[in-house]
């Protein structure tokens, strides 16, 4: 039996590349189709994330125009990650395997073979990775790849070079879904849910049309993001600086306590200065740190909804 593909694709303020794109992944499951390796039941899943343009219009329209294509809404705009979830939790119930990708044509459409092929060899999961980033800026190769080398010494795993170009099984997303955790990263929680896995090496391009969504602020807020969601390692660094610094001050003290009945006492300001601030600007940071923390917990508690999908393009039975 071939497999039912759903294309999961998010989409933010896209009407300048949607047009390009949407047809291109269509020529994508029609070959796949005549491949023989997906069933023609396979469909382009947009996913609006609360535009503020006409890309909704768009998706209800490729909707009238095939029936390959269909669209969820988002109630509002919640941001990449949801919306992948949203989309992935939508379209396990209707498929057999999901592929998300970005609606920029950056990742190339054409690895979505070796992809499937992977999944009848038995992989459950099987990640895109970009194999060289030409295309990208010296600086956006620069911050992308710190981030990578940032998150995993943090302790949150995860593939090298590997975004959210990726194939999953409903199998999978059926066990995903019992990740209930409102702070998702989906890139670092994938491998945690295991299964057989694999990579599939693509080259990425330059964005057909239209701005990115990420400058370097929304990377570092993804990346710190990830980190906090994934592991407590930062707080362990602080409780092991914090050890590092206590056993400093006692050496500091016998010092001083020597130098007092030695009669030198007035000497040592600026040392004292210094300590005071750089103190000072550590417990600063490690309370924003642990902030994060006690805040993330305050989010989970209140577990509230990680997607509203407010709209179709077709009955949900
Ligand atoms: N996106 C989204 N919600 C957002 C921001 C972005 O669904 O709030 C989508 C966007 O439409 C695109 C994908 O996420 O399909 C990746 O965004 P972008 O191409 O801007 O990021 P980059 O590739 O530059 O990292
Ligand atoms: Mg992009």
């Amino acid at each position: 039996m071939k497999p039912v593909l759903y294309i999961v694709i998010p989409c933010y303020n896209e009407e300048a590349v949607l047009p390009i794109t949407a047809p291109l992944f269509l020529d994508k499951i029609k070959e796949l189709v005549s491949l023989d390796k997906i069933d023609d039941k396979s469909r382009i899943m947009f996913v609006n994330d609360g535009s503020k343009d006409n890309t909704w219009d768009i998706i209800k329209n490729l909707a009238k125009q095939d029936e390959h294509y269909i669209g969820i809404t988002q109630s509002r705009n919640r941001g990449h990650q949801n919306a992948v979830l949203a989309g992935l939790m939508e379209a396990k119930e209707l498929c057999d395997i999901t592929i998300s990708i970005d609606c920029d044509g950056q990742d190339d459409i054409n690895a979505m073979n070796e992809m499937v092929d992977a999944y009848a060899d038995g992989c459950e999961v099987v990640y895109g990775v970009r194999s060289k980033r030409d295309t990208d800026t010296f600086f956006k190769r620069f911050t992308a790849e710190s981030f990578y080398k940032l998150l995993n010494s943090m302790g949150a795993e995860v593939v090298y070079n590997h975004a959210d170009y990726r194939l999953v099984s409903s199998r999978v997303l059926n066990e995903f879904a019992n990740y209930k955790e409102v702070n998702i990263f989906l890139r670092g929680m994938f491998p945690l849910v295991g299964f057989k896995s694999t990579s599939v090496y693509y080259e990425r391009n330059e964005r057909i049309a239209g701005e990115s969504h990420y400058p370097l602020s929304k990377m570092l807020s993804l990346a710190f993001d990830g980190i906090t969601s994934l592991s407590i390692k930062p707080i362990r660094m602080i409780t092991g600086f914090g050890i590092f610094v206590a056993l400093i001050s006692l050496i500091l003290l016998i010092y001083s306590v020597v130098q007092y009945f030695l009669g030198h006492t007035m000497s040592g300001w600026s040392s004292l200065m210094v300590a005071v601030c750089f103190l000072g600007g550590i417990q600063l940071i490690s309370l924003g740190v642990i902030g994060e923390y006690v805040g993330k917990t305050y989010m989970e508690t209140k577990a509230r909804p990680r997607y509203i999908i407010s709209e179709r393009t077709y009955d949900k039975e």
